[in-house]
């Protein structure tokens, strides 16, 4: 075989064994930056363009994790903190205030492979909450830790706390103007009793993450301000392990968001994920019944990304646009707001 004859045959099998090995460990990132209300014409190219630049970054920086073989767990939390720290997001700098004009964050991880979890609710004084949530998992015999509680523990791991101010942003101080306004309006009564101060027809901005890396393992992560106007310590689905936030290697890895208190009951996350255990169905089936013929016939209104251990991606959602992102190994990347995108 002559030279160039032989330089040939081994860049051709160089390329052969490349795809066969992108085939046999496939990989893959999905994110979302929230589900909700949104009007298209307060939504100039413009702005879209800047919301998706966002998303590429954080979907980016989960994808470079996976591709140089580094974990799902790594990928997650890396992307999530793209967007927890972009004002453009109901999750850190940009969160949701509570009606006590203050910001209360809530997070959490999943591992698919071993189940480990970990989680925080109502921290005030996490600059990135993902980052807390995975302490608890990594360095603690709990899966959730709380206010007061959650913070100590950060200071024991060494995080310095910053001040809530650092999560303020105007236009969340206004949508909060607007949420107490609207509240003002209503029968105050009925209101305070029911504490219907949460408005259902809110605006997106809750951050998650999904992935599955090249070792075979799926990982989870959402991140979260909760509510506009929230008392009382609300605390929403994005913490709670089953409803927000779920990952196992044998099903899938879930993120939702959307109206809380509807993720929760109908734990909405684990019942995507048991459906494909047990009913054998395929990601985009399971998580589209729950999305479409689950949630939205009784009120719940949001989304969710999903992505199985063969690097499947699946993103619905019933409500008029959904944040969203995805990007594997298959080539194939998506950046989208609206529904008809
Ligand atoms: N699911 C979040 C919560 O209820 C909010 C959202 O996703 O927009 O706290």
């Amino acid at each position: 075989m002559n030279k160039s004859k032989l330089s040939l045959a081994l860049w051709l099998s160089a390329v052969l064994v490349t795809s066969a090995e992108a085939k046999a460990t496939p990989f893959a990132i999905a994110i979302h930056g929230g589900a909700g209300t949104i009007n298209k014409n307060e939504f100039p190219p413009e702005k879209q363009q800047a919301y998706k630049d966002t998303l590429q970054a954080a979907v980016n920086a989960g994808y470079q994790v996976l591709a140089q073989g580094g974990s799902s767990q790594q990928a997650v939390i890396d992307a999530v903190m793209v967007l927890e720290n972009s004002p453009f997001f109901n999750a850190g700098v940009g969160a949701v205030y509570t009606h006590d004009e203050e910001h209360e964050l809530d997070a959490s991880i999943m591992l698919g492979h071993n189940r480990q979890a970990g989680a925080i609710t109502g921290v005030k004084r996490i600059k990135n909450p993902i980052l807390l949530a995975n302490e608890v998992m990594q360095n603690s015999v709990h899966v959730m830790l709380s206010g007061q509680g959650a913070e100590n523990f950060a200071i024991q791991q060494g995080y310095q706390l910053v001040d809530n101010s650092v999560f303020d942003t105007e236009h969340r101080y206004q949508a909060l103007q607007r949420a107490k306004q609207k509240m003002l309006a209503k029968d105050q009564k009925q209101y305070q009793a029911k504490h219907l101060n949460l408005d259902s027809n809110y605006k997106m901005g809750t951050v998650g993450a999904v992935a599955l890396d090249k070792h075979g393992n799926l990982a989870a992560a959402t991140s979260t301000g909760g509510m506009t106007n929230k008392r009382f310590n609300r605390i929403g689905d994005a913490p709670i392990i089953g409803a927000g936030t779920f990952a196992e290697n044998d099903s899938c890895a879930v993120s939702a968001t959307g109206h809380g208190e509807y993720f929760i009951r109908y734990n909405v996350a684990a019942d995507i994920c048991a459906r494909v255990k047990y009913q054998g169905l395929t990601i985009d089936n399971a998580a589209n019944q729950v999305i479409h013929d689950v949630l939205l016939p009784v009120g719940g209104t949001g989304g969710v990304i999903v992505v199985d251990s063969q690097g499947n991606i699946a993103m619905p959602f019933n409500t008029a646009g959904m944040y969203r992102a995805s990007k594997s190994s298959t080539g194939e990347t998506q950046i989208k707001i609206f529904k008809d995108e």
